[in-house]
């Protein structure tokens, strides 16, 4: 069933959550609806597909896990250098291990099995192959689950609320 994006008072995005609790909320008079997508619920209550939050809520912000899977996520599963996408890819560091380059969220990108093997011990510069975009840490874990939605593409209407 349908997933809710719940806004923070400033718009951020806070949660995901499902259609039942973004109601009550709602009813509560806690949260605001933002987006419906037009499918009625009972007559005057449109089913919520983003709705915020009347009051700002702080939270905490979550460390995400330095693995391949949430590398490969961060990069839409596509080669940084090429933009290759398929089964071949690798993680590489973009200033080689060998010289001194660490395990973090601004060294390792994915490449392509071809991409890696040419660039092989050296920098992008001396290798003469730009990154299309420079490798940073994720917003949040959030951000990370909002972006599964949305490329999953049932959710376009929570697109203008994310950052990038
Ligand atoms: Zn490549």
């Amino acid at each position: 069933m349908a997933k809710v994006l719940v806004l923070n008072a400033s718009y951020e995005p806070l949660n995901i959550t499902n259609w039942q609790r973004a109601i009550v909320l709602l009813i509560k008079g806690k949260a605001e609806q933002v987006e419906h997508n037009g499918k009625m619920i009972y007559p005057g209550m449109p089913l919520p597909t983003v709705i915020r939050m009347l009051q700002y809520i702080s939270i905490p912000y979550k460390e995400i896990p330095l693995t391949r899977r949430n590398i490969l996520h961060r990069d839409a599963h596509s080669c940084q250098y090429c933009g290759h996408t398929g089964d071949d890819l690798t993680l590489d560091h973009v200033l080689p291990r060998s010289r001194g380059g660490v395990d973090s969220w601004d060294n390792i990108i994915t490449a392509c099995v071809r991409c890696n093997v040419k660039k092989g011990n050296r920098t992008p510069k001396e290798a003469a192959m730009p990154l299309r975009k420079q490798p940073r840490r994720p917003h949040s874990g959030l951000h990370f689950e909002v972006t599964k939605y949305l490329r999953s593409g049932n959710h376009d209407e929570w697109q203008k609320y994310i950052i990038n």
